[in-house]
């Protein structure tokens, strides 16, 4: 095993101190902080050292009743103009407290500062301002009828959305989350994940100065099969939005259709495919299949795990991607220049251990990586698997962790399939689709034809092309097959989140006059 030097040398240093103070560990409930009923708490740990950060309060099926009871009872009548206003001076807050904000989710999360700051918070107050930008534009439609009756469409909020998030994008899951829900005039409970608490309820705070009355938002703290049953469960709750696994995703649909058949829209697992064709330059594709697989220490729902490569450039694909995965910075988020810190938590750590052992077992040659760095918290060395195949658990499950696997196809060259009958890429295209997620999908080729054909051909929610990890407010984001149901972002979360009632009146006297 071959680790940067840089990478151990950096995790045997003292964790640098973060530069912000832990304000708010309880529940946020009628737009109070409490303790859960309990009176139960959790730690939340720093992934750099596995040392507790603080104890939050642990919310269960009380808890989560309070809130809906609450979030019921508040109901939707805020003025549209007035939450556009408010969604707007929350945005502005994000970004007043943008480098605690940032501090707090490396902190909780293990993720670089540089992301947090330089990209994600930022991204959360642009999200933030898209959905004000809809609160007041969403109105009612007239339909035309059959000329005697006058036929209004209106669309109404859908009333408590109860909303479970994930540990890996803890705030930006709350602005895609929250944002459209409060710009339709809906009002919310929300779960955090248990390992990432703390940056929901610091900007939730921040909702409250900018503006939200009391019992809109409640966010509670808490594990899955308690508080986050309890929500889906809630004959008070009237949609769900959750995003997480697959499996869990399955018990949130149960749930939802057991109580009250509640909409749901999941966001669920993948293992994208990232094709990499042979008119490529080798070296751009590594770099950007690299950034594919490993950015956010590879905990991505969308991360182009399975590295299909066109024989005619796989050697030296696989060479260069090993140069490229031992130059990366591992080591403490806050450190400028680290681009991976620690995997989340223990149980992450070892899970994504184990898939690098059964890569080996199952015979896949180990270019690079596969072991821990340093002595203590989460951190992996970024791990290549070459020579892999299809069937390998490594190419077939969600490792979620710093681990790319390469793939060998075949296709004919660019100039053979302007010739051929099909399109020339028809392995790669059944090797990628032979697959139960449908996330994302990354290609890389300098072909227009190529680019066309396989983006339409990849059964899945995005294709990016010559990108990677492209995201915007505006950008439709979610899923084909198992990855989940709906989409998020763009107008397309605007409709998750709104009722259509049609209210019909006679133009003239009704007949029976
Ligand atoms: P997870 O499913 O274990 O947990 C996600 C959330 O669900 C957490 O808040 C958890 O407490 C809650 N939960 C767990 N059991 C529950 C239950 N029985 N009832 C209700 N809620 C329950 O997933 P995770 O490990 O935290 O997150 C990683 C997964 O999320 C990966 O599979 C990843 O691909 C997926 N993810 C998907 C997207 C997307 O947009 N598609 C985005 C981020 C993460």
């Amino acid at each position: 095993f071959s680790t940067a030097p840089a990478a151990a040398a950096a995790t045997a240093e003292e964790p640098i101190q973060p530069a912000v103070e832990v304000k708010h560990t309880q529940l946020l409930i009628n737009g109070n902080f409490v303790d859960a009923a309990s009176g139960k708490t959790f730690p939340t740990l720093d992934p750099r050292t596995g040392e507790v950060i603080a104890r939050v309060a642990e919310g269960d099926s009380e808890d989560i009743d309070r809130a809906a009871r609450v979030a019921e009872g508040d109901s939707v009548d805020i003025d549209h103009r007035e939450r556009c206003r408010m969604l707007l001076r929350f945005a502005d807050l994000i970004e007043r407290h943008a480098e605690e904000i940032a501090a707090l989710e490396t902190w909780d999360n293990g993720k670089t500062l540089a992301q947090a700051a330089g990209a994600e918070v930022p991204m959360v107050a642009r999200c933030i301002r898209y959905y004000a930008g809809w609160a007041d534009k969403i109105h009612s439609l007239v339909a035309p009828a059959d000329g005697a009756h006058h036929v209004q469409v209106l669309h109404e909020p859908v009333g408590v959305a109860g909303q479970i998030i994930p540990w890996n994008f803890p705030l930006l899951m709350f602005a895609w989350k929250v944002g459209p829900a409060l710009a339709c005039g809906n009002t919310v409970v929300l779960k955090t994940a248990e390992q990432t608490p703390l940056s929901a309820l610091y900007v939730a705070n921040l909702l409250h100065e900018a503006g939200l009355p009391e019992g809109v938002l409640n966010v509670v703290s808490g594990f899955g099969p308690t508080a986050g049953a309890a929500l889906c469960s809630h004959m008070g709750v009237d949609k769900l939005a959750f995003t997480g696994s697959t499996g869990t995703g399955q018990t949130v649909l149960e749930l939802a259709a057991r109580s009250n058949l509640k909409p749901v829209t999941l966001e669920l697992g993948g293992k994208s495919p990232f094709v990499v064709m042979d008119d490529a330059d080798v070296d751009q594709a590594v770099e950007l299949a690299h950034h594919a697989v490993f950015f956010n220490q590879g905990q991505c729902c969308c991360a182009g795990s399975r590295t299909f490569v066109h024989e005619r450039v796989y050697d030296e694909f696989v060479e260069k991607s090993k140069a490229r995965a031992l130059k990366r910075v591992v080591g403490d988020p806050f450190r400028s220049g680290v681009e991976q810190g620690p995997q989340i938590d223990g149980e992450q750590f070892n899970k994504i251990l184990r898939y690098v052992q059964s890569g080996v077992d199952s015979g896949a040659t180990l270019v690079t990586g596969g072991d821990r760095v340093g002595n203590r918290g989460f951190y992996i060395q970024p791990t290549v698997f070459a020579d892999a195949k299809d069937e390998m658990k490594i190419a077939r499950e969600e490792i979620f962790g710093p681990v790319q696997t390469i793939l060998k196809f075949r296709a004919a060259t660019r100039v053979l399939y302007f010739l051929a009958c099909g399109s020339g890429m028809e392995e790669v295209i059944r090797r990628a689709n032979a697959m139960h997620y449908g996330l994302a999908a990354g290609v890389f080729t300098q072909s227009l034809d190529a680019a066309n054909t396989l983006s339409r051909a990849l059964r899945a929610g995005t294709v990016w092309v010559n990108c990677y990890d492209v995201f915007d407010a505006t950008i439709p984001f979610g899923d084909y097959k198992m990855s989940g149901i709906g989409r998020e972002k763009g107008i397309y979360t605007i409709r998750n989140y709104l009722q259509t009632k049609a209210v019909v009146t006679p133009i003239k006297d009704p007949a029976w006059l």
